[in-house]
């Protein structure tokens, strides 16, 4: 089995890989109103090229793939990709980040493909606060994909960024409905990506000390490492999990364990910083298998060793989120 190690010890086992930059809706800490210059469809990567990719990496060690967008489902031939995805004895595990306005539609392929989950934002159980958040989008679109995936049993994830004067006022209501569901819930610390700038998020523990003013949250054991980022709390008598997502207040730098690719091909070694290696040029030059490989292999080891949200310079990303892929 093929361990990957950067150059600071960390196993790199996992691919976050955006399939485009486009998205049915325009929530307001993510993508501007309009004016959003998309990438145009001949400089996206294929299907074909995407695997060239996924098949590389897998040989250096990468196990679980996510796809993620702007919003993957208006991807063309975003199902197939997930079946070759799954095809390919390396990968062990194939993931979907999704806002679940088209979910209810490719539910059946998805399932037929083998999909192993699906994360789904939702910020806001409000129609009209998710309407204002989304810009327009329709919470029981989304709330009847949900249920739908549950009664399938597929495993759902929510993941939630509250904004202060906006969605404020739901954090328990967050809680309960994971309650009630028994689905796990992730509170993510807004980062200063693309259109964040204008809003206030909370901390991880403002969130913590507000829900514990109700309840009491108990530490569940797994937390960093394989299983992601999020640190993981029990309310008492639930099925649910309530987790944090910090990558400001408690930077999780030391376990990354994860590179992105760009509907672009461009190899992301950070969230933050603007660097990376523009894979779909040298695929498109004809690079061979093995060479391709190296370059991931040297992209993965070089990655750097922590973020600086903190500090904004000329080295920090100015790509949106929805062009990075969360
Ligand atoms: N469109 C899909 C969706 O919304 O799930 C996938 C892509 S979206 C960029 C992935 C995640 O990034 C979403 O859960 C969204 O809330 C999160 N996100 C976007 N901008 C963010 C920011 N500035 N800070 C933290 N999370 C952000
Ligand atoms: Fe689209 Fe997801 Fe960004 Fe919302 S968070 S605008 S759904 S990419």
């Amino acid at each position: 089995m093929v361990n990957m190690l950067d150059k600071h010890s960390r196993k790199i086992n996992y691919l976050r890989l955006s399939v485009t930059d486009r998205c049915n809706l325009r929530c307001i800490y993510c993508m501007p109103k309009e004016g959003v210059d998309f990438t145009k469809n001949h400089e996206l990567l294929t299907i074909e090229e995407m695997l060239k990719i996924v098949k590389s990496a897998a040989e250096l060690g990468i196990k679980k793939v996510r796809i993620t967008g702007g919003e993957p489902l208006l991807r063309n031939g975003v199902i197939e990709l997930i079946s070759k995805i799954k095809s390919l004895s390396k990968i062990q595990h194939v993931y979907l980040t999704t806002n679940g306005i088209l979910l209810d539609h490719y539910m059946d392929q998805l399932i037929k493909v083998g999909l192993d989950g699906i994360n789904i934002s939702l910020d806001s159980l409000r129609e009209d606060i998710f309407e204002k958040i989304t810009r327009g989008g329709n919470l029981q679109t989304v709330l009847k994909s949900i249920e739908t995936c549950d009664k399938e049993g597929i495993k759902i994830k929510l993941n939630t960024v509250i904004l202060k004067g906006v969605n404020d006022k739901e954090i328990l209501d967050f809680v309960y409905f994971s309650k009630k569901s028994g689905l796990d819930i992730r509170f993510i610390e807004l980062m200063p990506i693309g259109e964040s700038k204008g809003f206030k998020a909370f901390t991880t523990n403002e969130l913590k000390n507000y829900i514990q003013k109700e309840m009491l949250l108990i530490p569940c054991e797994e937390s960093i490492g394989d299983n992601g980022p999020a640190a993981y709390y029990k309310t008492t008598d639930s099925r649910n999990r309530i987790g944090f997502i910090s990558p400001i207040s408690h930077s999780f730098c030391h376990n990354c364990n994860r590179i992105r690719v760009t509907s672009e091909g461009f190899l992301k070694q950070c969230l933050h910083w603007k660097y990376g290696i523009d894979l779909k040029t040298l695929i498109r030059r004809g690079i061979g298998e093995e060479e391709l490989k190296k370059v991931i292999s040297d992209g993965i080891f070089n990655k750097p060793k922590e973020h600086n949200f903190k500090s904004q310079n000329e080295q920090t990303d100015i790509r949106l989120m929805s062009q990075i892929g969360g």
